[in-house]
């Protein structure tokens, strides 16, 4: 073996596919029981219907490096997402665009006259001082009545804390679109992959210098492939938590969970959309996806009478929780510097991906980072120099 990657995750799977090709013999390792982590994907038994184990997964880029890798893989429908929002009973077209604005005030504005009543409404928060909270930086942004509506009681499940209480770094910034378009992403390219995402990965995973051991917990010590047992022997591109490397030396670092609650329903379409956000307080999950609507050219391998349904709800991640975005308060921001110090003196190791970062990566920022990963030559030159 001359590469050991532990995560079988989209950029475990790349470097691994990449280091193959270029004649390494490469072993992937995850502790989980299937390739792919987060975005993998199994169709349902009992209806047929692919289900996306955590959480609605869409591909999307507009980086054409990586379109064109991953095309190698698979082929993609033409699938382009679209999220609507329930807002005190009414269904809202999201991102908030000419549509949304126009059917919330009540009004038949066009997009200068949009344009002048959300920037008097956003003048609120105008007494020239920087906001210090979501909640004054929503308002300085977009105006009340529409981060009432839309962003506050949804931010506060999201976060389980008042807007309030959080910083104003939590957003950015919050996009209102002065035409009628929705779709949600603007990549150039978008789609599902066509026959499934855990063909895709199998495909990846195929080359025969691969190695594939699922149910392999690189920390669970007795195993062959531990950080006990691989450590200083043979490069390792590591793409599971940066903290748990280092047995939270600096402090654990801090992770949004979902809660995913699967369901089959005795009805054959339950929203109509593959995504529905709850904007209000008295529903308590923030989305339900509704997984036959990815594939509307599968519908005749689809139960006709029943769908696949999953309620979503986040919260702060407690240990041995799965961690999925990262919180990134201050605190966590010093203990990731004192973990990357830390890598800078583990020259065989190399950290990557959304674990290994602590950065929330789409897939194709996933793909893009481990493709330059690998072109700068830094694993091959560490597998050259141990072997
Ligand atoms: P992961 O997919 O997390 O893979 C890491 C792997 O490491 C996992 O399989 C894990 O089991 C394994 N591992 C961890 N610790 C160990 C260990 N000790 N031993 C062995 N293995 C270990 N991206 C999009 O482009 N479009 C979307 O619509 C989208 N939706 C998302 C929705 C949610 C809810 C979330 C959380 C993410 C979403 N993403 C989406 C992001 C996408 O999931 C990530 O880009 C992608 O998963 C990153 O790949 P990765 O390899 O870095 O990490």
């Amino acid at each position: 073996m001359d590469l050991l990657v532990v995560g079988a995750g989209l950029f475990g799977l790349t470097i691994a596919e990449r280091a193959a090709e270029a004649g390494l013999r490469v072993t992937v390792v995850d502790r989980r029981e299937h390739l792919g982590g987060n975005a993998y994907s199994s169709v349902d038994a009992d209806t047929g219907i692919e289900v996306h184990r955590y959480g609605s997964h869409i591909f999307h880029t507009s980086n054409e490096r990586v379109w064109d890798y991953v095309r190698r893989f698979t082929a993609f429908t033409g699938y382009q997402h679209r999220v609507y929002s329930t807002h005190a009973g009414t269904v809202y077209p999201l991102p908030i665009n000419l549509g949304t604005l126009n059917q919330f005030f009540g009004t038949a504005m066009g997009p200068e006259a949009a344009r002048a009543l959300v920037a008097a409404q956003a003048a609120e928060h105008g007494d020239g001082t920087a906001p210090t909270n979501l909640e004054d930086k929503a308002i300085s942004l977009i105006g009340r009545p529409l981060y009432e509506a839309f962003i506050r009681d949804y931010t506060a499940k999201q976060w389980q804390t008042d807007p309030r209480a959080l910083p104003a770094s939590v957003i950015a910034r919050l996009p209102v679109r002065y035409t009628y378009e929705n779709r949600y992403f603007s990549d150039t390219y978008e789609g599902l992959p066509a026959h499934g995402y855990a063909t895709w990965f199998e495909a990846m995973a195929a080359h025969p210098r691969i190695d594939v051991r699922l149910g392999t917990d690189f920390f669970e010590d007795g195993q062959p492939l531990s950080k006990g047992s691989a450590r200083g022997q043979l490069p390792i591109v590591y793409t599971g938590p940066i903290d748990r490397y280092f047995d939270h030396h600096a402090g654990p670092l801090g992770w949004r969970t979902l809660d995913l609650e699967t369901e089959t329903l005795p009805v054959r379409d339950f929203q109509g959309t593959s995504v529905m956000n709850y904007a209000d307080l008295d529903v308590p999950w923030t989305r339900i996806h509704e997984f036959r609507h990815y594939h509307p050219e599968r519908e005749a391998q689809h139960a006709q009478d029943r769908t696949v349904v999953m309620r979503e709800t986040s919260r702060f991640a407690l240990a041995g929780d799965e961690p999925y975005y990262p919180v990134a308060t201050p605190q966590d921001r010093e203990r990731l510097h004192a973990y990357r110090d830390l890598a800078d003196d583990e020259p065989d190791v190399h950290f990557g991906g959304r674990l290994g970062s602590y950065l929330y990566l789409d897939m194709h920022m996933a793909i893009a980072s481990a493709l330059s990963l690998w072109s700068s030559g830094a694993v091959l030159e560490r597998s050259a120099g141990s072997s």
